[in-house]
């Protein structure tokens, strides 16, 4: 086989709005749930810079030493160790017909960042910026009652989709665990830091024209149709 003469399999009937949608809601919002239906839609990778950094730290690499103690303490890791992740992430051959980001960009210097590798990388494609509204009770409850199978990662949560055997993975047999930047101490300094870094993307990106808003509120079902709304191109 000749690299290149082969085209891409047709995606089944769904297309794309934009080339990159970044996920921007708090955490607890449902980026994690809601970026994998879009992927599984639109057939096209999660971006998610947590979920690389978490493993980075479990396999001891060296960027997951430098990680470590700011993901324990629910502060941001450093913007070049992200950023340069993230760039290598976005070249990968998988990436090219589209990307969902959940968890990046989290400040105005990432979000500059993100801008500067879709212009130069990509030609300028497009992007749009999906912002989950949740009320703060909700993300508490949300954070708080999370717990999640270390085998096949499936999330659950005590109050609102316990799994049907307390403790337990419905799909593994597995005891759950709870992510350990889940308790309360470490979830009320990462909305700090959301509050503080992150919500100011939100106009960044309102400004540009790129912000969708998607209220979060409803069960994921719900918030998933209203998201396939807003992405699909006509
Ligand atoms: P998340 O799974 O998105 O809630 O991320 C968990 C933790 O990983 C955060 O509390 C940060 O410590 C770190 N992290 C994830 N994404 C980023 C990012 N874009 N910039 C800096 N730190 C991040």
């Amino acid at each position: 086989m000749v690299a290149g003469l082969h085209p891409e399999p047709p995606v089944a009937g769904v297309s794309l709005i934009a080339h990159a949608v970044v996920l921007v809601g708090p955490p607890g919002a449902g980026k994690g749930t809601q970026s994998h239906a879009i992927a599984a839609e639109f057939r096209i990778p999660v971006i998610s810079t947590g979920l690389m950094l978490r493993e980075a730290v479990q396999r001891n690499t060296s960027l997951g030493m430098a990680a470590r103690d700011s993901m324990e303490s629910g502060a941001l890791v450093p913007d070049e160790l992200v950023c340069r992740l993230v760039e290598e992430r976005i070249g990968e051959p998988d990436c090219a017909r589209g990307f969902i980001m959940d968890g990046f960009p989290r400040n105005l210097n990432q979000a500059i960042f993100l801008e500067g590798l879709l212009g130069s990388t990509k030609g300028g494609v497009g992007m749009l910026a999906l912002n989950i509204r949740v009320s703060q009770k909700t993300l508490l409850m949300r954070l708080a009652g999370r717990r999640v199978c270390p085998e096949c990662g499936t999330n659950y949560n005590i109050f609102f989709s316990p799994p049907r055997k307390e403790g337990v993975c419905d799909n593994e047999g597995r005891a759950l665990v709870q992510r350990p930047d889940d308790n309360e101490e470490v979830i009320r300094r990462r909305l700090t830091e959301y509050e503080k870094q992150t919500r100011p993307l939100i106009d960044h990106y309102s400004s540009l024209g790129l912000l969708r808003e998607v209220d979060g509120n409803g069960s994921s079902e719900t918030v998933t149709a209203a998201i396939f709304a807003l992405l699909r191109a006509s």
